[in-house]
């Protein structure tokens, strides 16, 4: 961990401590469980007062990218309800401790967003818990590698396009219909949406999708107000990774073929959701911001 976000460093030894090694969790993945802890900003990651009073549902909040973006939007003043998966309870506890330490209210959603009730009932929570909704930031996703096409079993196609597209389609159906002027979606892509691997076919293309879909939405919902932009990670340590997104054996090298040559941190992603969120990003619509380590987009 760093404890200073605006710390003048060197970018290819900044979590130098942090070194990936081989191993493995099973469903979604833990952040406690992973061998070499993440660094989610929880010392380094200070608030300015960008979001004061906004209302944010962030999904995957629990973990990784979504985790350290649910710190960070607290400790620039915005109330946040937690999504993630009921297994996850214990890593999303943490968060929701944390944003409680930062002042501001956190509303704990465990369930299942591959069922379009779902989504659409934690935009009603988060308007009937905090008021309204001025951020969504749809950023669960599911990532398994397969080597194989022969492999990939409709299962896992659908659930991949469930978890990734579909929720991030009925999520900002639900959060557009009750947004004021001046709110943002932020959708979570990839760089995989540019570089698929062979191992990550589904992935990679509801990766594309978010990307496809964010640049028409925000050019509909601009003339409202609503500001839609994406947020494109490279390789970050998260369970994601952990849990089956890598072959096993590989994530002592994660992240390493990057310009930087090393794997991003959670908490080098929240600074872009903060910017995306609030009112500082007002001219940016349909953008996708790349936060990858280096690695050439189109
Ligand atoms: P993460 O495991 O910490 O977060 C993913 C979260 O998705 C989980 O915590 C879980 O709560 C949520 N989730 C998955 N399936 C769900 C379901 N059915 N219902 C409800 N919640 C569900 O990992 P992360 O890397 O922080 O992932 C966040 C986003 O970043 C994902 O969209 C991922 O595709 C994207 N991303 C990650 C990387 C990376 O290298 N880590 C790179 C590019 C993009
Ligand atoms: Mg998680």
């Amino acid at each position: 961990m760093i404890d200073d976000q605006y710390a003048f460093d060197d970018p290819t030894k900044r979590y130098a401590g942090i070194d990936t090694s081989e191993q493995s969790q099973d469903g979604p993945g833990l952040d406690s469980k992973l061998e070499q802890h993440a660094d989610l900003g929880e010392k380094s990651y200070r608030g300015s007062g960008r979001l004061t009073g906004r209302r944010a549902l962030i999904t995957g909040a629990d973990s990784g990218i979504g985790g350290a973006t649910a710190i960070a939007f607290a400790r620039e003043g915005a109330d946040v309800v937690l999504s993630y998966l009921p297994e996850e309870e214990s890593d999303a506890q943490r968060i929701a401790g944390l944003i409680r330490d930062a002042g501001r209210t956190a509303v704990t959603a465990p369930g299942d967003i591959t069922d379009a009730a779902f989504c659409q009932s934690l935009v009603d929570t988060t308007v009937s818990e905090l008021g309204g909704i001025d951020i969504l930031v749809a950023n669960a996703g599911k990532q398994q590698h397969v080597e194989e096409i022969a492999d990939l079993t409709d299962e896992q196609i659908e659930e991949t396009f469930r978890t990734n597209v579909f929720a991030t389609i009925w999520l900002s159906r639900a959060a557009a219909a009750e947004m004021p002027p001046g709110s943002t979606i932020i959708a979570t892509s990839s760089i995989q949406a540019y570089q698929p691997s062979p191992n990550l076919l589904d992935y990679a293309a509801t990766k594309a999708a978010i990307n496809n879909f964010c640049k028409g939405l925000a050019q509909q919902l601009a003339p409202r107000g609503i500001r839609v932009n994406v947020v494109a990670p490279g390789p970050v340590w998260t369970p994601l990774q952990a849990a089956g997104g890598q072959p096993p054996e590989e994530l002592d090298e994660f992240g390493d073929s990057t310009p930087l040559g090393r794997p991003g941190q959670p908490a080098e992603l929240a600074p872009a959701f903060v910017f995306l969120a609030s009112g500082e990003s007002s001219y940016v619509v349909g953008e996708t911001l790349h936060v990858n380590g280096g690695s050439p987009t189109p």
